[in-house]
Protein backbone atom coordinates (compact mmCIF):
# COMPACT_ATOMS: atom_id res chain seq x y z
CA UNK A 1 0.00 0.00 0.00
CA UNK A 2 2.88 2.42 1.05
CA UNK A 3 4.59 1.68 -2.11
CA UNK A 4 2.07 2.10 -4.04
CA UNK A 5 1.28 5.36 -2.39
CA UNK A 6 5.08 6.32 -3.48
CA UNK A 7 4.37 5.19 -6.92
CA UNK A 8 1.68 6.99 -7.19
CA UNK A 9 3.00 10.40 -5.98
CA UNK A 10 6.23 10.00 -8.12
CA UNK A 11 4.26 9.99 -11.10
CA UNK A 12 2.41 12.66 -10.04
CA UNK A 13 5.24 14.98 -9.62
CA UNK A 14 6.05 14.61 -13.11
CA UNK A 15 2.56 15.76 -14.41
CA UNK A 16 2.27 19.65 -15.59
CA UNK A 17 0.85 22.02 -12.65
CA UNK A 18 -3.02 21.75 -14.10
CA UNK A 19 -3.29 18.35 -14.00
CA UNK A 20 -2.00 17.88 -11.40
CA UNK A 21 -4.08 20.25 -9.35
CA UNK A 22 -7.04 18.68 -11.04
CA UNK A 23 -6.03 15.11 -10.34
CA UNK A 24 -4.95 16.17 -6.51
CA UNK A 25 -8.37 17.34 -5.90
CA UNK A 26 -9.80 14.37 -7.28
CA UNK A 27 -7.66 12.17 -5.30
CA UNK A 28 -7.97 13.76 -2.01
CA UNK A 29 -11.62 12.96 -2.76
CA UNK A 30 -11.11 9.44 -3.47
CA UNK A 31 -9.23 8.97 -0.48
CA UNK A 32 -11.78 10.72 2.06
CA UNK A 33 -14.32 8.33 0.55
CA UNK A 34 -11.97 5.43 0.38
CA UNK A 35 -10.96 5.41 4.15
CA UNK A 36 -14.08 6.41 4.97
CA UNK A 37 -15.14 3.15 6.01
CA UNK A 38 -18.20 2.64 8.85
CA UNK A 39 -16.51 1.23 12.08
CA UNK A 40 -17.77 -2.61 12.40
CA UNK A 41 -18.13 -3.11 15.94
CA UNK A 42 -18.72 -6.29 18.11
CA UNK A 43 -20.70 -5.43 20.95
CA UNK A 44 -19.50 -8.69 22.91
CA UNK A 45 -15.66 -6.75 23.29
CA UNK A 46 -16.44 -3.62 24.77
CA UNK A 47 -19.53 -2.26 26.89
CA UNK A 48 -18.21 1.36 25.64
CA UNK A 49 -20.89 3.88 23.40
CA UNK A 50 -21.47 1.90 20.26
CA UNK A 51 -19.69 3.94 17.31
CA UNK A 52 -22.97 4.23 14.92
CA UNK A 53 -22.71 3.74 10.90
CA UNK A 54 -23.32 7.21 9.61
CA UNK A 55 -24.50 7.17 5.98
CA UNK A 56 -23.01 8.96 3.34
CA UNK A 57 -24.98 11.84 1.50
CA UNK A 58 -23.43 13.25 -1.47
CA UNK A 59 -23.34 17.06 0.01
CA UNK A 60 -21.64 15.48 3.29
CA UNK A 61 -18.41 14.44 1.16
CA UNK A 62 -17.46 18.04 1.12
CA UNK A 63 -17.73 18.68 4.98
CA UNK A 64 -14.98 15.27 4.90
CA UNK A 65 -12.56 16.89 2.98
CA UNK A 66 -9.65 18.25 4.94
CA UNK A 67 -10.18 21.21 5.02
CA UNK A 68 -12.13 21.31 8.25
CA UNK A 69 -9.03 19.83 9.89
CA UNK A 70 -5.41 20.45 10.16
CA UNK A 71 -3.53 20.57 6.89
CA UNK A 72 -2.98 17.47 5.01
CA UNK A 73 1.02 17.83 4.89
CA UNK A 74 1.87 19.16 7.81
CA UNK A 75 2.38 17.19 11.27
CA UNK A 76 1.76 18.81 14.31
CA UNK A 77 5.42 20.16 15.40
CA UNK A 78 7.97 18.76 18.07
CA UNK A 79 6.40 20.53 21.08
CA UNK A 80 3.70 18.39 21.27
CA UNK A 81 4.73 15.45 19.73
CA UNK A 82 5.83 13.58 23.41
CA UNK A 83 3.26 12.98 25.39
CA UNK A 84 4.02 15.06 28.92
CA UNK A 85 5.81 12.08 31.22
CA UNK A 86 7.05 12.63 34.64
CA UNK A 87 10.14 11.20 37.27
CA UNK A 88 8.12 7.92 37.90
CA UNK A 89 8.19 7.08 34.15
CA UNK A 90 11.83 8.12 33.78
CA UNK A 91 12.71 6.01 36.96
CA UNK A 92 10.99 3.09 35.50
CA UNK A 93 11.84 3.29 31.92
CA UNK A 94 11.63 0.58 29.83
CA UNK A 95 13.18 -0.59 26.37
CA UNK A 96 12.53 2.32 24.36
CA UNK A 97 10.75 2.27 21.20
CA UNK A 98 8.97 -1.51 22.43
CA UNK A 99 5.18 -1.61 22.32
CA UNK A 100 3.30 -4.38 24.75
CA UNK A 101 -0.04 -5.43 24.80
CA UNK A 102 -1.67 -7.93 27.06
CA UNK A 103 -4.32 -9.95 25.07
CA UNK A 104 -7.98 -9.93 26.58
CA UNK A 105 -11.53 -10.65 25.73
CA UNK A 106 -12.67 -10.35 22.13
CA UNK A 107 -9.06 -9.52 20.72
CA UNK A 108 -7.96 -10.95 17.66
CA UNK A 109 -4.16 -10.20 16.04
CA UNK A 110 -5.39 -8.21 13.79
CA UNK A 111 -8.14 -5.73 15.68
CA UNK A 112 -5.08 -5.25 18.42
CA UNK A 113 -2.53 -4.37 15.71
CA UNK A 114 -5.21 -2.43 14.08
CA UNK A 115 -5.91 0.18 16.53
CA UNK A 116 -1.95 1.07 17.00
CA UNK A 117 -2.28 1.55 13.20
CA UNK A 118 -0.42 -1.72 12.07
CA UNK A 119 -0.93 -2.27 8.43
CA UNK A 120 -3.67 -4.83 7.38
CA UNK A 121 -0.52 -6.30 4.80
CA UNK A 122 1.70 -6.50 7.74
CA UNK A 123 -1.11 -8.61 9.41
CA UNK A 124 -1.92 -11.02 7.31
CA UNK A 125 1.55 -11.69 5.92
CA UNK A 126 2.15 -12.43 9.95
CA UNK A 127 -0.94 -14.64 9.86
CA UNK A 128 1.11 -16.13 7.02
CA UNK A 129 4.24 -17.05 8.78
CA UNK A 130 2.23 -18.69 11.31
CA UNK A 131 -1.65 -19.37 11.08
CA UNK A 132 -1.41 -20.27 15.05
CA UNK A 133 -1.53 -16.30 15.46
CA UNK A 134 -4.90 -17.02 14.84
CA UNK A 135 -5.67 -18.09 18.06
CA UNK A 136 -4.48 -15.86 20.94
CA UNK A 137 -5.10 -16.75 24.43
CA UNK A 138 -6.28 -14.38 27.04
CA UNK A 139 -3.35 -13.35 29.46
CA UNK A 140 -0.68 -13.67 26.57
CA UNK A 141 1.85 -11.17 25.78
CA UNK A 142 2.21 -9.84 22.79
CA UNK A 143 5.08 -7.02 21.98
CA UNK A 144 6.39 -5.52 19.12
CA UNK A 145 8.86 -2.78 17.36
CA UNK A 146 8.43 -0.98 14.91
CA UNK A 147 10.53 0.70 11.90
CA UNK A 148 11.45 4.55 11.47
CA UNK A 149 8.90 4.25 8.83
CA UNK A 150 6.19 3.43 11.44
CA UNK A 151 6.36 -0.63 9.38
CA UNK A 152 6.26 -3.32 11.75
CA UNK A 153 9.71 -4.58 11.93
CA UNK A 154 9.11 -7.29 15.32
CA UNK A 155 6.54 -9.22 16.98
CA UNK A 156 7.21 -10.95 19.71
CA UNK A 157 3.86 -13.51 21.30
CA UNK A 158 4.84 -14.80 24.69
CA UNK A 159 2.34 -18.24 24.12
CA UNK A 160 2.81 -19.86 27.44
CA UNK A 161 5.85 -19.18 30.30
CA UNK A 162 7.47 -22.14 28.88
CA UNK A 163 7.18 -20.84 24.44
CA UNK A 164 8.19 -17.70 23.35
CA UNK A 165 7.94 -16.90 19.25
CA UNK A 166 9.33 -14.06 17.47
CA UNK A 167 8.45 -12.89 14.08
CA UNK A 168 11.09 -10.77 11.86
CA UNK A 169 10.88 -8.95 8.89
CA UNK A 170 13.18 -10.39 6.18
CA UNK A 171 14.15 -8.46 3.00
CA UNK A 172 11.53 -9.74 1.00
CA UNK A 173 8.63 -8.37 3.33
CA UNK A 174 7.82 -11.65 4.70
CA UNK A 175 8.37 -12.06 8.18
CA UNK A 176 9.93 -15.91 9.49
CA UNK A 177 9.20 -17.14 12.66
CA UNK A 178 11.31 -18.46 15.58
CA UNK A 179 10.35 -20.05 18.79
CA UNK A 180 12.41 -20.34 21.89
CA UNK A 181 11.47 -22.96 24.63
CA UNK A 182 12.18 -21.61 28.44
CA UNK A 183 13.33 -24.58 30.66
CA UNK A 184 13.68 -22.28 33.56
CA UNK A 185 11.66 -22.77 37.04
CA UNK A 186 9.35 -20.10 38.03
CA UNK A 187 8.91 -19.53 41.63
CA UNK A 188 6.99 -16.82 43.92
CA UNK A 189 8.99 -14.60 45.54
CA UNK A 190 7.57 -12.06 48.68
CA UNK A 191 9.05 -8.97 48.92
CA UNK A 192 8.00 -6.29 51.63
CA UNK A 193 8.96 -2.70 52.16
CA UNK A 194 8.29 0.75 54.06
CA UNK A 195 8.65 4.03 51.92
CA UNK A 196 11.59 6.20 52.65
CA UNK A 197 12.48 8.92 50.46
CA UNK A 198 10.50 7.99 47.17
CA UNK A 199 8.45 4.43 46.28
CA UNK A 200 10.81 3.46 43.72
CA UNK A 201 14.33 3.95 45.97
CA UNK A 202 12.39 1.91 48.80
CA UNK A 203 10.89 -1.00 45.92
CA UNK A 204 14.11 -1.22 44.62
CA UNK A 205 16.02 -1.66 48.02
CA UNK A 206 12.97 -4.15 48.98
CA UNK A 207 14.78 -6.33 46.09
CA UNK A 208 12.23 -5.30 43.17
CA UNK A 209 13.52 -5.06 39.37
CA UNK A 210 12.87 -1.50 37.48
CA UNK A 211 10.73 -3.72 35.01
CA UNK A 212 8.81 -5.06 38.66
CA UNK A 213 8.20 -1.71 39.94
CA UNK A 214 6.66 -0.56 36.71
CA UNK A 215 4.18 -3.53 36.79
CA UNK A 216 3.38 -2.68 40.08
CA UNK A 217 2.93 0.80 39.83
CA UNK A 218 1.09 0.13 36.55
CA UNK A 219 -1.48 -2.56 38.82
CA UNK A 220 -1.87 0.49 41.36
CA UNK A 221 -2.62 3.32 38.72
CA UNK A 222 -6.52 3.75 39.15
CA UNK A 223 -6.40 3.79 43.02
CA UNK A 224 -3.10 4.98 43.77
CA UNK A 225 -1.02 8.34 42.97
CA UNK A 226 3.10 7.01 43.71
CA UNK A 227 4.13 10.32 44.31
CA UNK A 228 1.75 11.58 46.32
CA UNK A 229 2.46 8.28 48.83
CA UNK A 230 4.09 9.26 52.64
CA UNK A 231 6.73 8.35 54.34
CA UNK A 232 5.90 4.81 56.64
CA UNK A 233 3.50 3.94 54.37
CA UNK A 234 3.85 0.01 53.90
CA UNK A 235 4.17 -2.33 50.58
CA UNK A 236 4.08 -5.85 50.01
CA UNK A 237 4.52 -7.59 46.61
CA UNK A 238 4.15 -11.36 45.33
CA UNK A 239 6.41 -11.97 42.22
CA UNK A 240 6.75 -14.67 40.25
CA UNK A 241 10.05 -15.34 38.66
CA UNK A 242 11.94 -17.57 36.55
CA UNK A 243 15.05 -18.62 37.28
CA UNK A 244 17.37 -20.26 34.70
CA UNK A 245 20.71 -21.36 35.91
CA UNK A 246 20.52 -19.27 38.89
CA UNK A 247 19.76 -16.44 36.88
CA UNK A 248 16.33 -14.82 37.11
CA UNK A 249 14.91 -14.96 33.42
CA UNK A 250 11.51 -12.71 33.28
CA UNK A 251 8.64 -12.32 35.66
CA UNK A 252 5.31 -11.83 36.41
CA UNK A 253 3.51 -9.62 39.15
CA UNK A 254 0.89 -12.14 41.10
CA UNK A 255 -0.32 -9.61 43.64
CA UNK A 256 0.25 -6.13 45.45
CA UNK A 257 -0.64 -4.50 48.40
CA UNK A 258 0.02 -1.27 49.68
CA UNK A 259 -1.00 0.30 52.89
CA UNK A 260 -1.34 4.27 53.16
CA UNK A 261 -2.86 6.81 55.82
CA UNK A 262 -3.87 3.48 57.31
CA UNK A 263 -6.11 2.14 54.36
CA UNK A 264 -5.12 -1.17 52.93
CA UNK A 265 -5.01 -1.15 48.77
CA UNK A 266 -4.87 -4.29 46.51
CA UNK A 267 -4.80 -5.53 43.58
CA UNK A 268 -4.19 -9.17 42.35
CA UNK A 269 -3.67 -10.76 38.76
CA UNK A 270 -6.56 -12.50 37.34
CA UNK A 271 -6.04 -15.12 33.92
CA UNK A 272 -6.75 -12.13 31.82
CA UNK A 273 -3.57 -10.57 32.61
CA UNK A 274 -5.56 -7.65 34.33
CA UNK A 275 -5.41 -6.33 37.88
CA UNK A 276 -8.59 -6.44 40.12
CA UNK A 277 -9.24 -5.94 44.06
CA UNK A 278 -10.04 -8.88 46.45
CA UNK A 279 -13.66 -8.97 44.72
CA UNK A 280 -12.93 -8.97 40.82
CA UNK A 281 -13.95 -5.53 40.48
CA UNK A 282 -12.53 -3.82 37.63
CA UNK A 283 -9.85 -0.95 39.02
CA UNK A 284 -10.08 1.16 35.86
CA UNK A 285 -12.98 3.40 36.01
CA UNK A 286 -14.74 2.79 32.20
CA UNK A 287 -13.81 5.93 29.27
CA UNK A 288 -16.73 7.39 26.83
CA UNK A 289 -15.41 6.89 23.25
CA UNK A 290 -16.28 10.25 22.45
CA UNK A 291 -15.13 13.93 23.85
CA UNK A 292 -18.65 15.35 23.07
CA UNK A 293 -22.17 14.80 24.37
CA UNK A 294 -22.95 14.34 20.56
CA UNK A 295 -21.75 12.63 17.79
CA UNK A 296 -20.23 14.66 15.51
CA UNK A 297 -18.89 13.64 11.63
CA UNK A 298 -14.91 12.36 11.44
CA UNK A 299 -13.46 15.09 8.55
CA UNK A 300 -10.07 13.18 9.22
CA UNK A 301 -9.45 9.45 10.53
CA UNK A 302 -6.19 8.35 12.36
CA UNK A 303 -3.43 7.58 10.32
CA UNK A 304 -0.09 7.25 11.48
CA UNK A 305 0.99 6.70 7.92
CA UNK A 306 -0.99 9.30 6.56
CA UNK A 307 1.31 10.40 2.72
CA UNK A 308 1.21 13.65 1.51
CA UNK A 309 0.63 13.13 -1.37
CA UNK A 310 3.31 15.97 -3.57
CA UNK A 311 5.86 14.92 -0.75
CA UNK A 312 5.34 11.43 -0.43
CA UNK A 313 6.42 11.47 2.88
CA UNK A 314 4.92 10.43 5.88
CA UNK A 315 3.42 12.79 8.08
CA UNK A 316 1.27 10.56 10.66
CA UNK A 317 -2.10 12.23 11.92
CA UNK A 318 -1.82 10.64 15.14
CA UNK A 319 -5.54 11.85 16.47
CA UNK A 320 -9.27 11.76 14.54
CA UNK A 321 -10.97 14.96 13.55
CA UNK A 322 -14.58 15.69 14.74
CA UNK A 323 -15.66 18.80 12.40
CA UNK A 324 -17.92 20.74 14.83
CA UNK A 325 -18.98 23.97 15.19
CA UNK A 326 -16.76 26.69 17.49
CA UNK A 327 -18.10 26.31 20.74
CA UNK A 328 -18.94 23.12 21.07
CA UNK A 329 -18.32 21.97 24.84
CA UNK A 330 -15.53 19.66 25.05
CA UNK A 331 -15.59 16.79 27.48
CA UNK A 332 -12.89 14.72 29.14
CA UNK A 333 -13.58 11.00 28.62
CA UNK A 334 -12.03 9.60 31.82
CA UNK A 335 -11.53 10.78 35.40
CA UNK A 336 -7.61 12.05 35.02
CA UNK A 337 -5.63 14.65 35.84
CA UNK A 338 -4.88 17.56 33.47
CA UNK A 339 -0.97 17.89 32.43
CA UNK A 340 -1.56 20.63 29.91
CA UNK A 341 -3.74 23.47 29.42
CA UNK A 342 -2.32 25.85 27.05
CA UNK A 343 -1.77 27.54 23.67
CA UNK A 344 0.78 26.14 21.92
CA UNK A 345 2.03 26.93 18.23
CA UNK A 346 0.40 24.22 15.53
CA UNK A 347 -2.10 22.74 18.22
CA UNK A 348 -3.83 25.86 19.46
CA UNK A 349 -5.22 26.19 22.62
CA UNK A 350 -4.58 22.55 23.38
CA UNK A 351 -5.18 20.21 26.69
CA UNK A 352 -3.66 16.61 27.20
CA UNK A 353 -5.66 14.92 30.29
CA UNK A 354 -3.50 11.94 31.99
CA UNK A 355 -5.67 8.77 33.11
CA UNK A 356 -3.82 6.77 35.54
CA UNK A 357 -0.46 6.14 34.44
CA UNK A 358 -1.46 4.18 31.14
CA UNK A 359 -3.52 6.23 29.26
CA UNK A 360 -3.49 10.78 28.38
CA UNK A 361 -5.70 11.78 25.69
CA UNK A 362 -5.05 15.24 23.63
CA UNK A 363 -7.75 17.79 22.63
CA UNK A 364 -6.58 20.09 20.20
CA UNK A 365 -7.36 23.86 17.88
CA UNK A 366 -9.58 24.95 20.98
CA UNK A 367 -11.48 27.93 21.40
CA UNK A 368 -11.11 28.48 25.25
CA UNK A 369 -9.78 26.27 28.05
CA UNK A 370 -11.94 25.51 30.77
CA UNK A 371 -9.58 23.74 32.80
CA UNK A 372 -5.97 24.68 34.59
CA UNK A 373 -2.92 22.10 34.50
CA UNK A 374 -2.92 19.75 37.85
CA UNK A 375 -6.61 20.22 38.12
CA UNK A 376 -8.25 17.11 38.83
CA UNK A 377 -10.99 15.83 36.00
CA UNK A 378 -13.87 13.29 36.16
CA UNK A 379 -15.40 11.41 33.51
CA UNK A 380 -17.81 13.83 31.01
CA UNK A 381 -16.50 17.10 33.00
CA UNK A 382 -16.16 20.70 30.58
CA UNK A 383 -12.65 20.91 29.85
CA UNK A 384 -12.92 23.44 27.19
CA UNK A 385 -14.81 25.02 23.98
CA UNK A 386 -13.95 23.80 20.66
CA UNK A 387 -12.64 26.41 18.14
CA UNK A 388 -10.23 26.53 14.88
CA UNK A 389 -6.91 28.04 16.55
CA UNK A 390 -3.55 26.48 15.90
CA UNK A 391 -2.53 25.34 12.38
CA UNK A 392 -6.12 24.26 11.66
CA UNK A 393 -8.25 25.21 8.26
CA UNK A 394 -11.60 25.00 9.43
CA UNK A 395 -13.95 24.66 12.90
CA UNK A 396 -12.96 21.17 14.04
CA UNK A 397 -11.81 19.03 17.66
CA UNK A 398 -8.72 17.21 17.07
CA UNK A 399 -8.84 14.24 19.92
CA UNK A 400 -5.99 11.98 20.13
CA UNK A 401 -5.60 8.84 22.76
CA UNK A 402 -2.24 7.21 24.21
CA UNK A 403 -1.66 4.07 25.26
CA UNK A 404 1.84 3.69 27.14
CA UNK A 405 3.51 6.64 25.10
CA UNK A 406 1.84 5.48 21.88
CA UNK A 407 -0.83 7.37 20.02
CA UNK A 408 -3.96 4.81 19.32
CA UNK A 409 -7.09 4.92 16.90
CA UNK A 410 -9.51 6.75 19.11
CA UNK A 411 -12.10 4.88 17.79
CA UNK A 412 -11.04 1.60 17.58
CA UNK A 413 -8.79 1.90 20.79
CA UNK A 414 -9.43 -0.82 23.84
CA UNK A 415 -10.06 1.95 26.45
CA UNK A 416 -10.69 0.55 30.15
CA UNK A 417 -14.11 -0.53 31.33
CA UNK A 418 -15.84 -0.72 34.51
CA UNK A 419 -17.15 -4.20 35.06
CA UNK A 420 -15.45 -6.65 37.00
CA UNK A 421 -14.89 -10.51 36.74
CA UNK A 422 -18.07 -12.80 36.16
CA UNK A 423 -19.21 -16.32 36.21
CA UNK A 424 -16.99 -18.78 36.25
CA UNK A 425 -14.20 -16.38 35.91
CA UNK A 426 -14.70 -14.79 38.86
CA UNK A 427 -14.77 -17.79 40.57
CA UNK A 428 -11.40 -19.34 39.61
CA UNK A 429 -9.99 -15.68 40.69
CA UNK A 430 -11.54 -15.10 44.04
CA UNK A 431 -9.56 -19.01 44.52
CA UNK A 432 -6.69 -17.06 42.94
CA UNK A 433 -7.11 -14.23 45.48
CA UNK A 434 -7.38 -16.91 48.49
CA UNK A 435 -3.62 -17.81 47.68
CA UNK A 436 -2.00 -14.58 47.11
CA UNK A 437 -3.56 -12.09 49.73
CA UNK A 438 -2.42 -14.16 52.68
CA UNK A 439 1.26 -14.04 51.59
CA UNK A 440 1.12 -10.34 50.97
CA UNK A 441 2.07 -9.49 54.89
CA UNK A 442 3.21 -6.33 56.38
CA UNK A 443 5.39 -5.92 59.18
ZN1 LIG B 1 -6.24 16.27 13.39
Amino acid sequence: MQQIARSVALAFNSLPRPHRVMLGSLTVLTLTVAVWRPYVYHPESTSAPIVKTIELKKNEIRSLLPEASEPIDQTLPDEVEDIPQDDLDDKTASEAGVHEYVVSTGDTLSSILNQYGIDMGDISQLADADKELRNLKIGQQLSWTLTADGDLQRLTWEMSRRETRTYDRTESGAFKMSSELQQGDWVNTAMKGTVGGSFVGSAREAGLTNSEISSVIKAMQWQMDFRKLKKGDEFSVLMSREMLEGKQEQSQLLGVRLRSDGKDYYAIRAEDGKFYDRNGTGLAKGFMRFPTSKQFRVSSNFNPRRLNPVTGRVAPHKGVDFAMPQGTPVLSVGDGEVVVAKRSGAAGYYVAIRHGRTYTTRYMHLRKLLVKEGQKVKRGDRIALSGNTGRSTGPHLHYEVWINQQAVNPLTAKLPRTEGLTGSDRKDYLAQVKEVVPQLTLD
